[in-house]
Formats: structure tokens, C-alpha cells, sequence
């Protein structure tokens, strides 16, 4: 049986781990986190996710606790005004055959871990780092070390699943150094218990507020008993790009109230229930021409990192691993060719993914003018032509590769 180990347990190490166990493959997985925490606060799985989690078997565990939001609201920030109204729950579902969720990180995880743990081929061990690799003919070394105790393991390949700050992207791509940059702008995250949020935004709906420099999204979680709220703010970033966990840096509130003091009172409302704020500072890489070399590849943000103003971080990093399933099943014993034909299926989409991300961020902060024409071009689009746009996002990937 094929072998192949995987440097990291995020979202998209455990997918990749799971659809390539269903095609025969023997997966070890090792994070270098100590315990994998529950961490994070709310992800959107739109139809190209939760089409590769109903493959997988998972869709329904994950429906217990994710919303399908009824609708995609847009607002302008200052007062309110409704840009756009679109329904997106059962439209949605009915036209990809597969629903737009969101969900809690921590409830996408427990579900994808459940799901490994109990896997007979899928091995999982915490608190060991991938620190480097060897390949020798067709077999690659997996360096990995713990508390002083140093072990290789010998794999047929290896999967960097090892995010924005990947090692083994810097190691395949050498010559690139860390290419990271600020992209200018801040997330600052929090959940709100629904019963202290104002009622607009307990609604069954995803909720976007658009003004200049800032922006604000927001959409109830687990069962509705949360409300995520995302401010994505042009800024300084004056922290350490070398903190170990950005997310978990606390943000002073006071400071995220001035650019939304000219706001609706309703948006001013939302910011103001929560007391709690994490800070996310923005960092963007620019695209790899490839991500395989031979039996080593790169999955989710570690081969094809985007700003997530398409909510398509999770669900890029999804569909790697419905790509990687698909393409160890036509070549059940080449790893190489595996990791070759993977990579067909999936880098230009990706790569438009990361280009209209990053186009959509400046689109969404807009100044006074710009930003009148763009709601005006909103508007006059009409409900059938704006759910056209997501047609490439959502729609079936192609399978020809
Ligand atoms: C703690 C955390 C919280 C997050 N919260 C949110 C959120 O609230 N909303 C949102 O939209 N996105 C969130 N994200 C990001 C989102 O999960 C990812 O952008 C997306 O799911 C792609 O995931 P990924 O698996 O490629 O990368 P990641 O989710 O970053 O996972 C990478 C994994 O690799 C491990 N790792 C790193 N280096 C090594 C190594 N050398 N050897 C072994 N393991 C290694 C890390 O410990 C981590 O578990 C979060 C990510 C993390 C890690």
C-alpha cells in the first residue's frame, strides 16, 4: 500500500488525509501543534466545500451544528441602505446541489478529526514538526522532531498541509525566500452570544457592510446560538510576523470604533455588543508557478494562501483534497504522477482564486465615489446575473485534468 506523510492537521491536511485514504493510500499525519486546539471563530463553506463533504460522508454531521443562511445581504455602511438582497439558501443549494454553510472552525475541525481518528489508514500524531526533508530515488525522508528526540520516516511522498507560513513551500521553493507581505489591512474577529447581539443580526443571513478604508461581515454560527462578526480595517500592522499564533492576538476594541464612527448606528450596535476582539493582521504570497516537485506537493494555504474576501480559504484547501482523491485514483501507484495530475485539476482555479480575492478587497473598500458606481453596478445587476458571478467559484470543478 502507497505511504505518504502529511505535515500538517489543518483543514487541509485532514481532508487531503481523508480522501486519499479512501483511494488506498496510507496516511501519517503529524502537526507540530502540541494539542490541536479548537481555535478560530466562523468559516463559510460554500457549495464547492460542502460538495466534497457530502462526498466524504460528513455533510450531515456537519449541518448539526453549521446555518445555511437564507440570504446574502449587502449594505452600505454609513446609513444602512441595502445594496442588495439576494436569496441564497435553498436557491443556492438548488443550483450547485450542494448548500453555501457557515460554520464555527472548531466544529469543521472536530468533525474532520472525528472522521481520522477512527480511519484505519490514517495515522495521527500532535507536538511533532515536519523540520525537513530528503528524497532518495522514489522514496522521501520525513525529518521530524520533538522535545530533543529526533526520528526520519521513510514515505512514497510528502504533503506540505503546513499553511501560510509553510516550511516545506520554503524548501521546495528556495529561491523565493519568505515572500509574505502585509496586505495593509486587519481582521478583527469576534463571536457575540446571539442574546447579546442586536436582532438584525441574528437573522438567518450572511451580512456584508461595505464603506470606505473598512468593511464588516457577519452571520450566525452553531445552530445560531453565535453570531460571527468579521471588521476588515486598512491599517498599520506594527506587531511581529514571527508571533506563533496570530490567532489568538487580543485587540483593543476602542481602537476598532474610530473607523466605524460615522457608521449606521445598527453596525455601530453590532461592534459594540462585543467586547472580545481578535486581531488578524492580513499576509498574502504570490502565487507558485508550481507546487509539486516529484512526490512532494503543497495543499491548501500553503501551496495558494488568498486574502479571504471570497471566503475560499477552507474551501480551496477542500477541494485540494477532492482533487488529490481524484487524482490518486487514476494513479494508484505513482506518487509523482499523482501529485502531477492533482495539481492540473486544481492551480488555475486557485490562482483565480487568489487574484479575485485580493481584487475583491479593493472593490469592497472603495472610496466615496468609486463606491457609488459600485453599488449603483450592484443594483442594476439584478439577482439572476449576481448569482452568475459565483458560477465558476461554486459550480462542478472540471474532472479532465
Ligand atoms: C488556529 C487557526 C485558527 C483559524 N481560524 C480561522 C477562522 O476563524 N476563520 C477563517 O476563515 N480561517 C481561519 N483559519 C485559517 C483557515 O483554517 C485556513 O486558511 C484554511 O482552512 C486553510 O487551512 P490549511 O490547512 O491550509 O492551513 P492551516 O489551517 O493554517 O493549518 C496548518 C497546520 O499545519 C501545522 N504546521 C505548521 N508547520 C508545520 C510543520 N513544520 N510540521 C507539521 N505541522 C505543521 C499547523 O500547526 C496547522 O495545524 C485558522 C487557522 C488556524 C491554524
Amino acid at each position: 500500500m502507497r505511504h505518504v506523510v502529511m505535515a500538517g492537521a489543518g483543514i487541509a491536511g485532514l481532508t487531503a488525509a481523508l480522501s486519499l485514504a479512501r483511494h488506498g493510500t496510507k496516511i501519517s499525519v503529524f502537526d507540530r501543534a502540541p494539542v490541536l486546539h479548537e481555535a478560530g471563530a466562523g468559516l463559510q463553506l460554500p457549495p464547492n466545500a460542502t460538495r466534497v463533504m457530502a462526498d466524504l460522508g460528513l455533510l450531515e454531521r456537519l449541518r448539526e451544528t453549521a446555518v445555511r443562511p437564507d440570504r446574502l445581504r449587502i449594505r452600505r455602511g454609513r446609513d444602512g441602505a441595502t445594496i442588495v438582497d439576494l436569496p441564497f439558501g435553498a436557491a443556492a443549494e438548488a443550483r450547485y446541489g450542494a448548500p453555501l454553510l457557515v460554520i464555527h472552525r472548531a466544529d469543521l475541525q472536530a468533525a474532520l478529526l472525528e472522521a481520522v481518528r477512527v480511519h484505519p489508514s490514517i495515522t495521527l500524531e500532535t507536538g511533532q514538526p515536519v523540520t525537513s526533508f530528503a528524497v532518495d530515488g522514489a522514496t522521501v525522508i520525513a525529518n521530524l522532531s520533538s522535545e530533543g528526540q529526533n526520528r526520519s520516516i521513510a514515505s512514497d511522498g510528502l504533503i506540505g498541509a503546513d499553511g501560510l507560513r509553510s516550511s516545506i513551500r520554503s524548501w521546495l521553493a528556495a529561491d523565493r525566500g519568505d515572500d509574505r507581505t502585509y496586505a495593509g489591512r486587519i481582521a478583527w474577529r469576534t463571536l457575540v452570544p446571539a442574546a447579546d447581539a442586536p436582532a438584525f443580526a441574528r437573522a438567518s443571513a450572511t451580512n456584508l457592510w461595505l464603506g470606505s478604508d473598512a468593511h464588516l461581515v457577519h452571520y450566525p454560527v452553531r445552530g445560531g446560538t453565535l453570531i460571527n462578526v468579521v471588521a476588515i480595517v486598512a491599517d498599520r500592522w506594527e506587531g511581529s510576523e514571527a508571533a506563533p499564533n496570530l490567532w489568538t492576538v487580543r485587540g483593543d476594541p476602542a481602537r476598532l470604533k474610530k473607523p466605524f464612527a460615522a457608521w449606521s448606528r445598527e453596525a455601530r450596535d453590532l461592534i459594540e455588543a462585543a467586547p472580545d476582539w481578535r486581531i488578524w493582521p492580513l499576509f498574502e504570497r504570490p502565487p507558485l508557478a508550481r507546487w509539486s516537485t516529484g512526490p512532494i506537493t503543497l495543499v491548501g494555504d500553503a501551496a495558494h494562501p488568498a486574502l479571504p474576501f471570497l471566503a475560499q480559504g477552507a474551501a480551496g484547501a477542500i477541494e485540494d483534497g477532492w482533487a488529490l482523491g481524484l487524482a490518486a485514483a487514476r494513479h494508484p501507484s505513482d506518487t509523482p504522477a499523482t501529485f502531477a495530475a492533482y495539481e492540473r485539476l486544481r492551480h488555475a482555479k486557485a490562482d483565480r482564486v487568489q487574484r479575485e480575492s485580493r481584487r475583491q478587497g479593493s472593490v469592497y473598500h472603495f472610496g466615496a465615489v468609486a463606491g457609488m458606481a459600485r453599488d449603483l453596478a450592484m443594483r442594476s445587476m439584478g439577482q439572476r446575473r449576481m448569482l452568475d458571478r459565483y458560477d465558476w467559484l461554486y459550480g462542478k470543478p472540471a474532472a479532465g485534468a
